[in-house]
């Protein structure tokens, strides 16, 4: 389970103080695909990056699995990091490494030996479809194919809670029903929790279970897919 109370970001800019998230209280369950919408400037990436501890909140608590991220530093931080992974609207992927390197680059920081390294890799270009593209470099790949490692590198040391920062926008329309029905068959499969802001409401009426919308730091309506968007 993953709580935000009453979550205040602060930031401090050359116009004075700026409240990019301003008293969010959000509860989000256990393999729960979860949406937060909302226009640039919302404060939707603040709170991704308060939900992967690379930010601390001005006021209130960030809790991920029953552990404290607004509370905790040094290698506790480090280790409850490593349950929470990340996908990028531009992929974030390493452009000199192939596509079997990329997936193994977090198992390789992670320890993990050649051999177990190899075995793990071919399950994760198996659970993403990309059988065949092992040797590619990225520049080579589609949109598509490139997320793909994206979400296969995630996945990679077996994480609870995936984010996903506007994963989807720099994709045609049809790549992104692809990758959302990736994102489905990974979250019924492995059960893990789904993360995902996104300004593009039929990316949250595709999968997500919930939905928050933020305006102006606030969580301003939240609910289910279907009451938060059917409201006349
Ligand atoms: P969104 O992801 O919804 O576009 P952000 O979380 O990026 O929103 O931004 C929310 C507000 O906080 C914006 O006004 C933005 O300019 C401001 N902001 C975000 N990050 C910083 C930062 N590191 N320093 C100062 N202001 C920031
Ligand atoms: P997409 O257009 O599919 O979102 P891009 O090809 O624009 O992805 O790549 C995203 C980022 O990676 C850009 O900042 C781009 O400059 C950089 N990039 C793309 N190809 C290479 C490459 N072969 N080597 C180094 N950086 C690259």
């Amino acid at each position: 389970m993953i709580a935000l109370k009453n979550i205040i970001k602060k930031y401090t800019t050359k116009n004075g103080p700026l409240t990019a998230v301003d008293n969010v209280n959000l509860t989000i369950n256990q393999s729960e695909i979860f949406g937060i919408i909302g226009y640039s400037g919302a404060g939707k990436s603040t709170l991704i990056r308060l939900l992967n501890g690379l930010e601390q909140p001005t006021e209130g608590e960030v809790i991920v699995n029953d552990l404290k991220f607004s509370h905790i530093k040094g290698k506790e931080l480090r280790e409850a990091r490593q349950k929470v992974s990340m996908i990028f609207q531009h992929f974030n992927l390493l452009w000199s490494r192939t596509v079997a390197e990329n997936i193994a680059f977090p198992l390789e920081i992670a320890g993990m030996s050649k051999v177990e390294r190899e075995q793990r890799v071919q399950e994760l270009i198996t659970l993403v479809g990309l059988e065949g593209r092992e040797q590619a470099y990225p520049s080579q790949l589609s949109g598509g194919q490139k997320q793909r490692v994206g979400i296969a590198r995630a996945l990679a040391n077996n994480p609870q809670v995936l984010l996903c920062d506007e994963a989807t926008s720099a994709l045609d329309p049809e790549t992104t029903d692809n990758i959302l029905d990736l994102l489905v068959d990974i979250n019924e499969r492995l059960g893990l929790t789904i993360i995902l802001i996104t300004h593009e409401m039929h990316v949250i009426q595709k999968i997500c279970h919930r939905v928050a919308v933020m305006e102006q730091g606030r969580v301003v309506e939240m609910g289910d897919v279907l009451e938060v968007f059917q409201k006349p």
